[in-house]
């Protein structure tokens, strides 16, 4: 009497940690400007969409057998990349490709983490570091920031030998704020984190070819503790293929197969993905194109009068707002969709093709006028 009866979900045995939890999601919504999840604005060129369609087919005529499960030709090329971008040398053995960079960091933290232990994260980061932290029960602790969204390092240093975390994550260029962190600070954490445990340290590159700078993998030599994971979903415009991989000391690769599932990287991924590999140049180009965009929404929205964080990623931090959710809506009632994540004050936008920017930037011109 009065009481509700009891739903499928509150009988269902799931686990304590993720009742009333939501999934992890951005809204997709059907809107004609979409800048919300840092995508590639720039469908693959059709000379490569070709490629793709020959290599596929190729795997296609072999789909009744297993894939390399290895994976060797891809870690090859993969490798190579790395190389030729960085000036780092890079082999096979050092690489390891999954289902985009948050299964590569899934399988870190089922290696590295897992019941009893934990892992550290500067937030505000990427909010996927501590979700899967959750879903392989590794505990989550969330590391302090600087008010201008830099790294606390002294801060830092403190709450890793203070939690002695088993990882520790340093996103860079940092998502949703932009800005990348500088080698000096994953060296401190490195020193830090060893000096507690020794820790595993991930440094998360996913947006690291629309930096300023370069890439922080020749931070990789003599230090076997560290890890650093890419994908191809943003600077290669190839977000559906579902391709992310690691660098690091060959020994960290064999320790990931403990947990990686047989054959997890189908044929048609791997045959779609080296497809790519041998379009880099051209999908590069489009990174230089995606980067001048970038500058220009920093300095076009500074010169409107909102305040930008420091943007080496494509996609801008701006604001600060009163009411971040209102700005959202009021930009969304526009037909731009941007991406509220949570951080107070804030919003952030991709860079899309320049018709897509200048859309947003015409709205938030219109706001800031009617504010006035
Ligand atoms: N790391 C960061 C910092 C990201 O922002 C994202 C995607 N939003 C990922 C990793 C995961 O990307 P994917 O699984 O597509 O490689």
């Amino acid at each position: 009497t009065g009481t509700t009866p009891p739903t499928p979900w509150d009988t269902l045995p799931v686990r304590a940690e993720l009742r009333g939890k939501s999934p992890y999601g951005a809204p997709q919504l059907d809107v004609p400007v979409r800048l919300n999840t840092n995508e590639n604005p720039y469908p693959l060129p059709e000379e490569l969409v070709e490629r793709i369609t020959e290599r596929v087919r190729e795997a296609a005529r072999g789909l009744n057998r297993y894939p390399d499960r290895d994976a060797v030709e891809l870690r090859t090329r993969l490798a190579a990349y790395l190389t030729e971008t960085t000036g780092h040398r890079v082999g096979p053995t050092e690489v390891w490709a999954a289902n985009g960079s948050n299964e590569v960091i899934q399988q870190l933290l089922q290696t590295f983490g897992g019941p009893g232990r934990t892992a550290i994260g500067f937030e505000p980061s990427y909010s996927m570091h501590a979700l899967i932290a959750r879903g392989t029960g590794t505990g989550w602790i969330s590391g302090p920031r600087h008010e201008d969204f830099t790294i606390d390092v002294p801060a830092a240093e403190r709450a890793i030998a203070e939690h002695r975390p088993d990882v520790v994550f340093v996103t860079t260029p940092n998502n949703p704020t932009g800005n990348s962190v500088p080698a000096e600070t994953v060296l401190a954490l490195y020193e830090a984190a060893q000096a507690a445990k020794p820790s595993m340290v991930v440094v998360d590159e996913a947006y690291v070819e629309f930096s300023h700078g370069g890439s922080l993998l020749p931070l990789l030599e003599g230090r076997p503790h560290l890890v650093v994971s890419r994908t191809m979903s943003k600077a290669f415009g190839a977000a559906g293929l579902r391709l992310g991989y690691l660098a690091a000391h060959p020994a960290v690769v064999d320790a990931v197969q403990l947990v990686r599932l047989p054959y997890h990287l189908s044929a048609v991924t791997q045959a779609t993905a080296l497809a790519a590999l041998e379009h880099t140049g051209t999908l590069l180009r489009y990174v230089e194109r995606l980067k001048t965009e970038r500058d220009r929404l920093v300095t076009e929205l500074r010169a409107i009068g909102y305040e930008v964080t420091e943007s080496d990623a494509n996609f801008v931090q701006f604001g600060r707002f009163d009411d971040a959710r209102a700005v959202w809506r009021k930009i969304l009632d526009r037909g731009v969709l941007v991406r509220d994540n949570g951080v107070p004050g804030w919003l952030r936008v991709t860079a899309g093709t320049p018709q897509e920017n200048d859309a947003f930037l015409d709205a938030v011109r219109e706001l800031k006028k009617e504010q006035s």
